[in-house]
């Protein structure tokens, strides 16, 4: 066998062996299709009861800003929380959350090949709990109404937070969704990478990436490492440590028996 032909062979076990996301049941596929249409419905319900607000106050359009602004810090808050504590086999959570992204640091291009409700089902979910109350909420509070606006932001963008990191992966996004990415409207493909370089301690905000730099000049992600360490005695990303060299060691074994 030629060099080329083994290196060919040996990137073709490499891709066997990588970890890849779950497949989904029935029975997921139609949760996660139902809270898309619930938390989208209920997304238009909520824009076309602010709107006579948003145009009898246009300066409300900062509190939008702000609810965009609190997606894209609780995107990074959940991020970093997959990324470094609990463990994968806990319940619903280490299932559903953290071994995606597990799987997601290891083998990215899988992330690719998840369609749009795959892709977005379990964020939509996040979004119901939030909005039902701030529907009720909006004509019986004097600040329900720049509540709703601010909800817009937080539920109307933060909702398609994974669709964006999905983009940011894509070589060749569609043109429009490259010109959102270039004028930092969504998450840019130059920022994320950084997430991905070694050791994945950087850019966890994934809505907008508005946050990752704020964020890093705080040092907030290790100063509360320090902290939760500090009052728990858990050590940052064991679990995540041990998942990694369960796959370096199968890949090393296979490469090896090859
Ligand atoms: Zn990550
Ligand atoms: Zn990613």
């Amino acid at each position: 066998m030629s060099s080329e032909q083994s290196s060919a062979a040996e990137n073709k076990l490499r891709i066997v062996v990588l970890p890849a996301h779950d497949e989904f049941s029935v029975s997921t596929r139609i949760f996660e299709i139902t809270s898309i249409l619930i938390a989208s419905t209920l997304c238009v319900l909520l824009l076309i009861r602010s709107l006579p607000q948003i145009l009898a106050h246009p300066t409300w359009a900062v509190f939008w800003i702000l609810g965009v602004f609190v997606a894209d810090f609780a995107s990074g808050l959940i991020h970093w929380f997959a990324d470094t504590w609990g463990h994968e086999t806990m319940p619903i959570l280490g299932r559903r959350l953290l071994r995606p992204f597990r799987v997601h640091h290891l083998n990215p291009n899988d992330f690719l090949r998840r369609d749009f409700i795959d892709c977005n089902g379990d964020v939509a979910f996040l979004q119901v709990p939030i909005l039902v109350p701030v529907l009720f909420l909006l004509d019986r509070t004097p600040w329900g109404g720049a509540f709703g606006v601010f909800c817009l932001g937080l539920c109307g963008v933060g909702m398609f937070t994974n669709q964006f990191h999905q983009w940011a992966h894509q070589r060749s996004p569609a043109p429009l969704i490259r010109w959102l990415q270039d004028q930092g409207l969504i998450l840019g493909r130059a920022q994320h990478r950084r997430h991905h370089r070694q050791p994945h301690q950087q850019a966890y905000c994934i809505t907008t990436g508005w946050c990752n730099k704020p964020l890093e000049l705080m040092g907030f992600f290790p100063r509360i490492e320090r902290w939760v360490t500090c009052c728990t005695g858990l050590q940052p990303r064991a679990d995540y440590h041990a998942f990694t060299s369960r796959h370096r060691t199968t890949l090393g074994r296979n490469s090896h028996c090859h």
